[in-house]
């Protein structure tokens, strides 16, 4: 495959106030963001909470209708996608949210919660089990969570779930959101590496979402700083870091502890 694998130009996302005759403005979350991912690389959208960063990811997903723009994936144009866009974006590109709980069903054991995604994309019914064992040894879970509920795991635990899910389908794009601001540092990092692994195993490429910058240095290739739905500065991660160009980023930088 040439060119990137996700391409997003001038993307805008506003919502508009609420009530119909509401004088305020559309809130302007996302105005204007362009940016590329190469295959098997790591764009990390940084930024305070309220830039926009989750609008970004959720219109990509088409979880949000664009109100302008176009993106592109693998070079096809899935902005609002089409009913057969949508069947296969579902499989390819992935989201992982920040909070580990919200996003698996209570009710539901982990092998359960596993299984219903590869049916919805297609998978056939003799593939399903070996491809949930799989996918749960590959984040270092073994068979015994096969028939827990998520009540009984940790946070960390939960997150590898929500991993092993996404990968399950065999996606090629994961959007992350803030996928460890839930969990304690010494977590954060088991995960982050854990993402590290799978990406150079299963040739994934990265939006990866965050306000905290210190996970941002070693982890992703180029970095985008987002401000009042804006990138202001993007650039390779090393550059950006010791030369920030923007006041914005050198105050966020002077921000890590
Ligand atoms: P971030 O992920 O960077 O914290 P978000 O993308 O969640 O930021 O939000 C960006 C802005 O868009 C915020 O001002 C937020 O209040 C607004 N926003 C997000 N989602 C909605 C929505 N569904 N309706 C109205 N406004 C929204
Ligand atoms: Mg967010």
């Amino acid at each position: 495959m040439s060119g990137p694998v996700l391409e997003v130009q001038d993307l805008k996302k506003h919502f508009p106030a609420e009530g119909l005759f509401s004088p305020e403005p559309p809130a302007k979350a996302v105005d204007g963001v362009s940016f590329t991912i190469d295959e098997g690389e790591t764009l990390a959208l940084i930024g305070e909470s309220g830039s926009g960063k989750s609008t970004v990811a959720k219109t990509i997903i088409d979880i949000h209708e664009t109100t302008s723009g176009l993106i592109r994936f693998n070079g096809q144009d899935i902005t609002n996608p089409i009913r057969k866009q949508l069947a296969e974006m579902r499989s390819e590109i992935q989201l992982v949210f920040q909070d580990p709980t919200s996003c698996l069903n209570p009710r539901r054991t982990i092998r359960k919660s596993l299984l219903v995604p590869l049916k919805a994309t297609g998978v056939p019914r003799s593939e399903r089990e070996d491809r949930v064992r799989q996918m749960l040894e590959r984040v270092g879970l073994n068979d015994e969570y096969l028939y827990k509920y998520p009540h009984e795991l940790s946070g960390g635990q939960k997150q590898r779930v929500n991993i092993a899910r996404a990968l399950a389908v065999e996606p090629s794009l994961l959007l992350l959101d803030e996928p460890t601001s839930a969990l304690d540092v010494s977590v954060q990092a088991k995960i982050i590496s854990l993402l590290e692994d799978i990406q150079a195993e299963f040739d994934l490429t990265y939006l990866f979402i965050t306000h905290d910058l210190s996970l941002v240095r070693n982890f992703a290739d180029e970095t985008a700083v987002m401000y009042l739905g804006e990138i202001q500065e993007q650039g390779p991660t090393d550059r950006l870091f010791e030369n920030p160009r923007h006041p914005y980023t050198r105050s966020l930088l002077s921000s890590i502890p």
